[in-house]
This record gives C-alpha cells, structure tokens and sequence, in this order.
C-alpha cells in the first residue's frame, strides 16, 4: 500500500511509541499526586515541557497541552479574543480549518464579535498589506494559517507577523500541517501563539498544544481543577504528552528530508499535468507544502478517483479527511474561485518521508488511467 494521506494523520512512530509505553504502564501517575508515582509522572511532564518549548522557541510556560488540533484552536481565537480588552474584532482568512472559522462563528454569534477574512488570490496566498487595510483599533486577534490542510499552501506568516504586531495585536497561527515539515516556532514564525496536533507528526491522535506567549492573556475555555497554569484544566495526557516531546523531536530529521520529498512533488505535480488532461493544480506551485499536491479532475468525482486509486493500493484523499462525509465543494477550494462542481473533484496527494520515485511514477500512471477510465465511463 502506498498511503498518501499523511495531512489527515500518520502513524504513531516506533521511538515514540516506546517513550509513552513507561507512562501508560509502570509509571502511570497522575503528574497531580503528591507520591513518587505521581511525581515521577510531574517530572516526565516537565521534561517534554521544557523539550518541546525549546523546539518551538519558547518558554516551557508558554505550552498548553490540550486534546489536539481543534481544541488548540478554539483556545487560541475563544481564549485569546475573549481576553483582550481592545475589542470585538478578528481578522481571518475564509480557508482556514472549521476549527477557527467555527470559532470565530461562535464569538460572533454569542459575543457580538465581527469577523473580516482577508481576501485570496487564486493562489490561496495572503497579502500581509490586505492585513495591515484591516486591522482597527478594537481588533483583538489576527488568525491566519501557517499551512493549508487541503491545498497545502503556506502563507507568509513572517511577513504577516511583522506587520500585525507592529499594531499591538496579537496574532496565532494554525501550524498543524505545517509543524515536521517547515521550521515552526513562535520565534521562527514571529507569532503569539500557534497550534499543533500529534498525529499529523508521528504522535498518537488527541494530543496537541496551544503555545501562547506569557504576556498574552487568555480566557480558559475549560473550567476545572486549574492544570495548564489554569489555562486548560483537566489531568494532562502524560503519556500523549512525552508521545510529542518525541515526535517534534525526532521530526528534525524529517524537516532534513523535505528537500527530497519536494521533488518528489514536483514530479508528481509535473507528471499529473502532463498526463492527465484538464487536471487542475489547486492552491500555489510556489510556496505550498513539501509534501502535498492537490488538484481537481473536471469530468470526474474526487471520491470516484480515491476509489479507483484505493482498487490499486494508493490511499489518497477527495479533499479534507476533517470535512469527510459531507457531500459539499470544499469551503477552502470555493474561496479560490473554484466552480463548486469543480471543486468536487478534488483529491489530494499528502507524501509520507519514505515516499520515493518509484511510488511518484506509479502514482502518476494510476492517476492518468484512473481519470481516463472515469471520463470515458461518464460519455
Ligand atoms: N488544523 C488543521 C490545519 C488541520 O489540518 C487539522 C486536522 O486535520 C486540525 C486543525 C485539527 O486537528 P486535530 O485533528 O488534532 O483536532
């Protein structure tokens, strides 16, 4: 099986596996505990902490370990929006993960918050100066991705950094897709606060953070026994926890193979299309991904050509595995000025490390046929 998925989540790795195995078994206290058992679980917390802070650039207090992803968000624009006393107003791109945009759909609906999304060029790329046009002095929260989960393009979010904080305003960045395979960090990136989630880096599936600079205030969003600095309550995830201390470790050397699997890329994007007639590449050549190729197939189905390539072992995905299950054109593709009826013929190719020529040219020859045999069942 070739799987090329890897944007929907990827398998826990073996060294991490291995480093949770103590805190799920022998040493499995609660880090609250005042007994060795609890205490030994405090310690292991406090190393990945401090682990995981130097790897994003920032202070071991400035982590908050949450469930994953989503939850990582909502802290981000309910925590930090709710907090700042400037405002009710957010700035925020129409592509980016529901997580965000139904966040911000809550504030606006409960909160009276007013959100403005950035225009996109076709590209999906962001304008740090359409920024800078909005932001207002009651503008609590900038929120911009660093990567796009479905077409795999990355913003400028230095660029973007520099201009919001020149405004006093706080700015988070989803780094989900991003984090193993471009440098992350809130010193890298010049942010305030971004996510990540493990299972998009080699960690088990709900586990992930928020890092929030210490000068930031942030509205709990859960309420309980005050874990996190109080920021997030709830008995930490120890063993999830040293589970991504390890992960963003050993990611480095990912990071290290990205040149190598860009091309790969490239020789899928270029092979796609040559090949396939009409295909449609979504999202930027330029500054997109490493690992993610995504395009449209008009004529077709994005599910029908998953099926077809899944009959030949290649696991792929028909547009956002977080949206699955919904008939809809995706919301990012539509905000690209996509036809929806275009859109719905997305599939996305999202490479693992390993991935190697031979998978590409296979890839490209399944992708042609597969194309080909739906066009001609569909005349
Ligand atoms: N943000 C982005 C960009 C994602 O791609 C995803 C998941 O696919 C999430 C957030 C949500 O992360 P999680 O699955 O850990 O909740």
């Amino acid at each position: 099986m070739i799987y090329l998925d890897n944007a929907a989540t990827t398998p826990v790795r073996r060294e991490v596996l291995e480093a949770m195995w103590p805190y799920l078994t022998g040493e499995f206290g609660n880090p609250s505990s005042h007994h060795e058992i609890g205490e030994s679980a405090a310690r292991a917390l406090a190393a990945a902490r401090e682990s995981i802070a130097v790897a994003l650039g920032a202070r071991a207090s400035d982590i908050v370990f949450t469930s994953g992803g989503t939850e990582a968000d909502n802290l981000a624009v309910k925590g930090i929006a709710l907090a700042n006393p400037r405002g009710r107003h957010i700035i925020t791109t129409a592509i980016e993960h529901e997580a965000i945009l139904e966040s911000c759909a809550y504030l606006v609906r409960h909160h009276g918050f007013r959100v403005s999304e950035v225009p996109l060029g076709a590209d999906g790329l962001v304008d740090p100066a359409e920024v800078e046009r909005l932001i207002r002095p009651d503008t609590t929260l900038v929120t911009i991705m660093h990567a796009n989960n479905e077409v795999g393009t990355v913003q400028p979010i230095e660029e973007i950094a520099a201009v919001v904080s020149r405004f006093g305003v706080p700015i988070h960045t989803d780094a989900v897709q991003s984090a193993g395979w471009l440098p992350v960090g809130l010193s890298t990136l010049g942010v305030d606060a971004l996510s990540l989630s493990g299972h998009k880096l080699g960690a088990p599936k709900g586990i992930g953070l928020l890092a929030v600079r210490g000068t930031i205030p942030l509205e709990p969003v859960l309420h309980g026994g005050g874990q996190e600095r109080g920021r997030r309550s709830g008995t930490e995830n120890v063993a999830g926890i040293v589970g991504l201390a390890e992960a963003l470790r050993l990611s480095s050397s990912i990071a290290d193979s990205a040149g190598k699997v860009a091309r790969i890329r490239d020789l899928i994007i270029d092979g796609i299309l040559d090949s396939v007639p009409g295909a449609l590449l979504t999202g930027s050549r330029r500054s997109r991904l490493p690992n993610s190729a995504s395009f449209c197939f008009p004529g077709t189905s994005g599910e029908a050509v998953l099926l077809e390539l899944e009959s030949h072992g290649i696991v792929v995905s028909s547009g956002s595995a977080c949206a699955a299950g919904s008939d809809e054109a995706s919301h990012v593709l539509v905000a690209l000025g996509i036809e929806p009826e275009v859109a719905k013929t997305a599939v996305r190719f999202t490479l693992g490390s390993s991935i190697d020529e031979v998978d590409a040219a296979d890839l490209v020859t399944r992708v042609a046929e597969a194309v080909a045999a739906l066009g001609s069942s569909r005349r």
